[in-house]
């Protein structure tokens, strides 16, 4: 019973052992996912496990795997919430193995949605949350080519050149990123259980190459992630599109009103296409009754599902 759907970011891919990696993590952890929802017959657990997995991977942009901000530094966004009210996020956290734990901690313990930065590091690590190891070598490495390309004024994006320009006015980043010490694919899971129950999480490591202290759209509830009684969505892409554009809680309003879940998606992709171009999102979401729909307008998007006879499927241009 129950339906559960992952990715692993929207984006372009290029041809490297890396995407291979990427591409069986999300099929492990969308086979983990579903072995969950089976169990359990719940959806948050589901969606917090295969999430969590996808953190855990180290070749995804969330917990291990997380990209580096401008100045070489980490921080980590989550976010949490279902059709029956439950609801937390974790913005700028630094130490954290699996952010997702702590938004889960937040939603069922707290009376308050998000926590950010080191009190919530702290209240983490004192729940018993691991601590996040050192990035692998490939994220220093995708690191150091990206500073090469802003210093030398190879990056053509319109958000990469507005960072490139902040190096020269800022004087600690023109320091960071001069003397390197070594010097985008968000995750997330969608699920509804036997019980009609919703559940959204994502998780990320924000834009590769961000100011220090950026926080994106995944703690945002409504942009990078929600649950209403219609819809569970989970939202990758340029987090400063999607907290414009809420393409979740959006998602949830329109099936509200009466669209199916594909036509409400494909309005939303084609409104955020014609008012910020192509290249900056994608979005999976569930309804109901199971039913899925993946939207993106990047050149990839990584997914994964379990088919109903037990197949895995992982696409990279679903
Ligand atoms: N949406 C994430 C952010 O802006 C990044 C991503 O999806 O890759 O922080």
């Amino acid at each position: 019973m129950g339906r559960i759907i992952l990715h692993g970011g929207a984006g372009s891919w290029r041809d490297s052992p890396i995407r291979l990696k990427s591409m069986e993590a999300v099929k492990n952890c969308a086979l983990h996912g579903k072995t969950v929802l089976e169990k359990t017959n719940n959806a948050v657990e589901a969606v917090v496990e295969a999430v969590k997995c996808m953190e855990d991977s180290g070749y995804l942009n969330a917990g291990v795997g997380s990209v580096l901000d401008l100045a070489g530094g980490r921080s980590l966004d989550a976010g949490l919430m279902s059709s029956t009210g439950l609801i937390g996020a974790v913005a700028a956290v630094r130490r954290l193995r699996n952010p997702i734990l702590l938004a889960k901690y937040v939603a069922e313990n707290t009376p308050h949605i998000i926590l950010a930065g080191e009190s919530a590091d702290e209240l983490g690590l004192m729940i018993g949350i691991p601590p996040l190891p050192p990035p692998p070598r490939h994220v220093y490495e995708r690191y150091m080519e990206g500073v090469r390309k802003i210093l030398r004024g190879e990056v053509k994006d319109e958000y990469y050149k507005r960072i490139a320009s902040l190096i020269e006015r800022i004087k600690y980043l023109r320091e960071a990123v001069s003397n390197p010490f070594t010097l985008g694919d968000t995750v997330g899971a969608v699920a509804v259980d036997g019980n009609g129950v919703l559940a959204a999480a994502t998780s990320t490591g924000g834009v590769s190459l961000k100011l220090p202290g950026r926080v994106g759209d995944t703690p945002i509830p409504g942009a990078g992630f929600y649950s209403g009684v219609h819809t569970a969505c989970s939202a990758t892409g340029y987090g400063e599109v999607i907290i414009r554009e809420m393409p979740c809680r959006r998602l949830d309003e329109l099936v509200e009103k009466g669209l199916s879940l594909e036509e409400a998606a494909t309005m939303i992709i084609k409104e955020v296409t014609r008012r910020h171009g192509p290249g900056n999102m994608g979005f999976i979401a569930v309804d109901r009754n199971g039913g899925f729909t993946v939207k993106y307008n990047t050149e990839a998007m990584l997914v994964s599902y379990v088919e109903e006879e037990g197949n895995v499927v992982v696409l990279d241009k679903p």
